[in-house]
Parts: C-alpha cells; sequence; structure tokens
C-alpha cells in the first residue's frame, strides 16, 4: 500500500477510498474510525519518505 501525504492519520489510506477503517489500538490506532486528517508532522515525514523512495 502506498501512503500519500494526505493519507489517514491512523492507518494512510486516502480519504477517497476510505470510509470505514479498523486500526487496533496496539497499532496507535483508535479502532473504528473514518478519515483523520494527519498531524503536520506526519505530513512532512511522509513527503520526505516518498521523495525517498524515488531518489534512493
Ligand atoms: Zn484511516
Amino acid at each position: 500500500m502506498t501512503t500519500t501525504p494526505s493519507g489517514c492519520r491512523w492507518c494512510g489510506v486516502d480519504q477517497r477510498e476510505h470510509m470505514q477503517r479498523w486500526t487496533p489500538p496496539s497499532k496507535g490506532g483508535p479502532g473504528w474510525h473514518k478519515w483523520t486528517q494527519p498531524t503536520p508532522q506526519q505530513t512532512k515525514t511522509r513527503m520526505i519518505a516518498r521523495r525517498t523512495r524515488r531518489n534512493p
């Protein structure tokens, strides 16, 4: 699964295809949830990770 910078805070799924998802508390999730805006720190980290994958 590719994590987009705007993916869900809990599971990384894009808002358009998210709907209801389960992310267990053991993985830091809230259980059943709807798409949640990622924190600025997550967005930054994901953008850096994507750039790193593209230019290893
Ligand atoms: Zn989610």
